[in-house]
């Protein structure tokens, strides 16, 4: 669990004079209270108050579970033939005997769990806690920055594994699976999404699905990967080369290196995360290519995979000490060749560091 989080939210609380606090999202409960799950149509719920103890609340099968996560509070649960909300009101009141103010969060609660949770109480519900808890998970903590780290060292085994997978005749989905196959036989439970690998010009869709298309000879292969370990996400993204590739989509790997190591470069305390955006993009500008990077250039990591800061023009937030982020500017050209380099990283005293370590100039297997 993280109690210095956990302070800092109450104080927030108080602060603001909100009473209690209705935790939804599966992946803040879990950056709070250490407890990991997906509850899928149940309630799983993290209630802080602005003074004393917090509680979690899980269906009954997972009291167990959560109870061995760490957590050091109380935790309620229960059955499928129980009104979830009634449990919750009744402790609630029992534990406070003023309440006038509740803070959601209004990115992730349900609008039919926040009308039966509401539907107990009189009071002001308009305080939204996701951008609040955006902001707290803004700077990582040490022991934050070393999980990452970890995640990060697992998306360097998943890559060698996956690079060594490239051979004629095999397909897209059978290096994802032979990536994702092998790394569960070492231990990690997870990937942190569905993994990307792309041969030749499905590459040049950033978000396309791996499939039955067979490794294409002297083309690009994009893997686009990562790990939850511990609870922390790693994300990468390298492209290399099913034997020697033409000289054009060379040059296109070459524009899009650049930019990564102009971007990462960059990094310190004190510039804009829109600024990182520009310096990419002016990279692949420079050489005529700007219209085929059409995304931002990151976002945030730790818990989750996409959360705070996020990369993109527009954003002047200015960059701390701790915070952690994907830096992945991407060529795709519709029909030909696409590539993408990422890695994570968190900003230094006077840099950063990345948490992938799998070279980036171009790689040529097979
Ligand atoms: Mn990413
Ligand atoms: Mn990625």
């Amino acid at each position: 669990m993280n109690q210095n989080k956990l302070n800092e939210l109450q104080a927030h609380l108080r602060a603001n004079e909100i009473d209690w606090a209705y935790l939804s999202d599966p992946g803040h409960i879990a950056y709070f209270s250490g407890y990991h799950s997906e509850p899928h149509e149940r309630i799983l719920a993290l209630f802080v108050p602005q003074l004393g103890e917090p509680f979690l609340f899980t269906p009954a099968l997972e009291v167990e579970a959560a109870g061995e996560s760490g957590w050091p509070y109380e935790i309620f649960g229960y059955l499928d033939s129980e009104n979830p909300y009634q449990i919750i009101a009744d402790t609630i009141k029992k534990r406070s005997h003023f309440l006038n103010k509740f803070a959601f969060e209004k990115g992730s609660l349900t609008l039919k769990n926040y009308e039966l949770f509401t539907s107990y109480f009189s009071a002001d519900f308009s305080a939204d806690l996701t951008p609040v808890i955006q902001k707290l998970q803004l700077v990582k903590t040490p022991e934050e920055i070393s999980l990452l780290l970890e995640a990060g060292s697992w998306a360097d085994v998943a890559f060698e594994i996956g690079f060594s997978a490239i051979k004629a005749g095999a397909t897209e989905s059978e290096v994802v699976a032979e990536i994702e196959y092998q790394l569960k036989k070492r231990g990690v439970a997870q990937m942190s999404f569905d993994t990307i690998v792309l041969s030749g010009a499905n590459a040049a869709k950033p978000h396309g699905n791996p499939g039955s298309t067979v490794l294409e000879e002297n083309k690009f292969v994009l893997f686009d990967l990562g790990v939850v370990w511990k609870g922390y996400c790693s994300d990468a993204t390298r492209t290399v080369s099913f034997k020697e590739p033409n000289d054009f989509d060379r040059k296109i790997h070459q524009i899009c290196l650049e930019a990564q190591l102009n971007a990462q470069a960059a990094v310190r305390p004190g510039i804009t995360a829109e600024k990182l955006d520009q310096v990419a993009r002016n990279t692949i500008d420079s050489y005529g290519y700007g219209e085929y990077f059409n995304h931002r250039l990151g976002h945030g990591i730790g818990t989750t995979v996409h959360e705070f800061p996020s990369l993109v023009e527009g954003n002047d937030l200015v960059l701390e000490e701790g915070m952690c982020f994907s830096l992945e500017p991407g060529i795709y050209i519709p029909g030909k060749v696409g590539v993408r380099i990422e890695d994570c990283v968190t900003v230094t005293k006077d840099g950063c560091i990345p948490f992938t370590k799998t070279p980036k100039a171009l790689q040529i297997f097979g």
